[in-house]
């Protein structure tokens, strides 16, 4: 978008300098600047259209993992590439949490928002694929394909960046992620752990605290949520996919 703003700017300006012959044409240029298509480039991913219920493919399933944190309330969003009811809420959630009309249609706002909440490797801007995987780079080893365990993480990362923006946009410390069977042996995990598949997360205090944390989570899409209280889970806050275990007594959870 920037570049082609700076081509009508150039145009505007040679149309400016020779405007000398034809003075009607120099206000003509200056039109087009604003009326000019706007696809927000992206090093990661564009959508070619608004979106709205009853859509389905790729782009909604794109769409759906960028808003898999706004599910509501002890709610969970399928990543199945279908704009039902369920996505059209987590959308206008998404929408409202930015201060865009909800309607629960994506069309240019939602996705311009989209474009600037996500970096080039279409991880949110606050989280990064290191973080959530500190046990080895190439994603292997675990009980899914790597691709899998990566795509796992990524919606992971989506709920987290839903669940900061709900807290004030204070930095979530990630302590891990991700584990190979042979990691997740060393640090003495559950055998059927989370964190084998890609879609856990371990919170550190940060400046929200454990708790609230804990709490908080609950609303952005976590089936497993494990914290203060619960064994071995008084020094993090374990977030993730799966079905659904919500356990932190400490924290009334
Ligand atoms: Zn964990």
């Amino acid at each position: 978008m920037k570049t082609r703003l700076a081509g009508a700017t150039a145009a505007f300006v040679a149309g400016a300098a020779a405007s000398f012959v034809a003075p009607v044409a120099v206000a003509a240029p200056a039109t087009p600047v604003p009326a000019t298509p706007a696809p927000a480039a992206d090093g990661c991913y564009t959508w070619s259209q608004p979106l709205s219920e009853g859509a389905s493919g790729d782009e909604v399933r794109n769409l759906q993992i960028r808003v898999a944190g706004y599910p509501g309330n002890g709610g969970r969003l399928a990543i199945d590439g279908v704009y039902g009811a369920g996505t059209r809420d987590a959308v206008a959630r998404f929408q409202e949490a930015y201060g865009l009309s909800a309607d629960g249609v994506a069309g240019e706002s939602t996705f311009a928002k989209i474009y600037e909440l996500q970096d080039d490797d279409c991880s949110p801007v606050n989280f990064d694929y290191s973080e959530i995987n500190n046990c080895n780079s190439d994603w292997s080893g675990g009980k899914v394909s790597a691709d899998e365990a990566k795509s796992n993480a990524l919606v992971t990362m989506w709920k987290l960046q839903a669940m900061r923006h709900a807290m004030g946009d204070a930095p979530i410390q990630v302590n891990g992620g991700f584990r190979s069977v042979t990691c997740n042996d060393s640090v003495g995990g559950a055998p059927d752990s989370r964190h084998l598949y890609g879609d856990a997360a371990d919170l550190g205090a940060g400046s929200q605290g454990f708790c609230a944390l804990a709490q908080q989570a609950r609303d952005h899409g976590f089936g497993e949520i494990l914290g203060p209280g619960y064994p071995g889970h008084d020094d993090h806050v374990h977030v993730a996919g799966g079905a659904d275990t919500w356990s932190a007594p400490d924290c009334g959870i």
